[in-house]
């Protein structure tokens, strides 16, 4: 009901609410279609759920907290814990030349992320080497050469073996002759995961001992790449993922899922062809990022702000004092019709329950006929209901072109609320018994 609503906005504005298990579960229902919609492994999004609502539960026993903020905090503290908790960047030897190594299927972008990786680290002062350990597409190596002349960063290539092995070492070799710092290994990808392949990458992995094996994966092929990476890891050992293609409409599950199940830090995510687009990964934004997409953030933002506190605090305080009329009933309708075109994040706040949802859907139209009728009252009227008798009625019906029916029906509805207004500041605070938690 209508009043029930108002009771519930007043009670989450004085900061009375406790939340209630059910009540969390049913928060909760939305932040899990919203990570399955990201495509985050069904039994990682479980184990989280689990978490967030054993933390949850722990918070519903604090009392003058605001609930909802406090559940969204959970979630995102809980999401950010998923994607690792803090950014790790590459380690890297503190003797020269280091040597990361970069493994993936093919087409996941390892060539372009060489290249981003170079020139980022010799945007840092650092003087870096290239090398082609990619032999079996001839274009594969010209690539690599291309994106070295892009960003000014040597390539190591020798078009007359295809022993990889020895590639990488003459690589190595040669970096240490130009004292560079850091050694960045390309190679080659399968289409799919194979024998042959991980062969390969162990020996080149036992010949140039890598501080860093990067595993490289499509941000877009969601939680196939979570299989993807247990396998190269399982193989190789691998001490840290990059994401590509995040820049498209990638939807970030992947990369939850990714640490969720290898434990392997994310240090890049890739968002461009072009070869600056390479980002450090931080846990907490992309758990950011991915409330944002089910806008659980935002909605419970705009729900906030369409709680106008000040107000709100307001309006209680002069109804506590003198009673209230019907300019505090106008004022009162208007804040819940601004969460009128809003039932979709009502539901996201704890202690909302599905009749309230119903009577979300407060039609604009009727609003505006409610605040016709109120100012077609004169001031003596507004603060003095009960002076509408048969004839102000009529009159009131007139100047609003509403019909007298609706008239009745709204200060029937102001009597029901005055009332209710009534028992809640009776007994200073304590909310009466029909407050709802929240
Ligand atoms: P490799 O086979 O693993 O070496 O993959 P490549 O580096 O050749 O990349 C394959 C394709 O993906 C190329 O067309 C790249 O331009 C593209 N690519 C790589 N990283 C990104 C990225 O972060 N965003 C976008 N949009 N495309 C990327
Ligand atoms: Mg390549």
């Amino acid at each position: 009901e209508l009043t029930e609503k108002l009771e519930s906005t007043f009670a989450r504005l004085r900061g009375k609410g406790t939340l209630t298990e059910a009540d969390i579960k049913e928060g909760l229902r939305e932040v899990r279609r919203v990570l399955l919609e990201a495509d985050v492994n069904f039994q990682l999004t479980r184990e989280f759920l689990e978490r967030v609502e054993g933390a949850a539960v722990g918070v519903a026993q604090l009392r003058g907290v605001n609930p909802a903020q406090q559940l969204v905090k959970i979630v995102y503290d809980e999401l950010t814990k998923m994607l690792g908790e803090r950014r790790e960047g590459l380690k890297l030897s503190t003797i020269p030349p280091s040597v990361v190594m970069m493994v993936g299927l093919q087409g996941s972008g390892k060539t372009t992320t060489a290249g981003k990786l170079a020139r980022k680290l010799k945007a840092e002062g650092r003087q870096v080497r290239l090398v082609a350990a990619d032999v079996y597409r001839p274009a594969a190596i010209d690539q690599l050469e291309t994106v070295g002349q892009q960003i000014g960063v040597p390539v190591y290539a020798n078009r007359t073996t295809n022993d990889v092995v020895r590639i990488a070492r003459e690589g190595i070799e040669e970096a240490k002759r130009g004292r560079d710092r850091l050694v960045i290994v390309d190679t080659a990808g399968r289409l799919q995961i194979d024998a042959d392949m991980m062969a390969e990458l162990k020996r080149l992995k036992e010949a140039v001992r890598p501080d860093e094996i990067l595993f490289v994966a499509d941000g877009m092929t969601g939680q196939e790449a979570v299989r993807i990476a247990q396998g190269f890891d399982e193989a190789l050992g691998v001490t840290g993922v990059v994401l590509t293609k995040m820049d498209g409409d990638a939807r970030g599950g992947a990369a939850l899922s990714i640490y969720g199940v290898t434990k392997k830090p994310i240090k890049f995510i890739g968002v461009g062809e072009k070869l600056d687009a390479l980002e450090d990964f931080h846990p907490d934004r992309m758990a950011g990022r991915i409330l944002q997409q089910g806008d659980v953030l935002t909605l419970v933002e705009k729900a906030q702000s369409a709680f106008d506190e000040e107000e709100a605090k307001r309006l209680e305080k002069k109804v506590r004092k003198d009673g209230m009329d019907l300019n505090d009933f106008l004022v009162a309708m208007k804040q819940m019709q601004k969460l009128g075109p809003m039932k979709d994040l009502l539901k996201l706040l704890p202690g909302v329950n599905a009749s309230m949802l119903k009577q979300a859907n407060l039609d604009p139209k009727r609003m505006k006929h409610v605040e016709a009728i109120v100012l077609s009252m004169t001031n003596a009227e507004r603060t003095r209901p009960e002076l509408m008798n048969g004839s102000r009625r009529l009159r009131v019906a007139k100047g609003s072109g509403r019909p007298v029916q609706e008239v009745n029906r709204l200060l029937e509805q102001f009597r029901e609320m005055q009332k209710m207004m009534k028992k809640m500041t009776q007994g200073g605070g304590g909310g009466g018994g029909r407050m709802p938690q929240l």
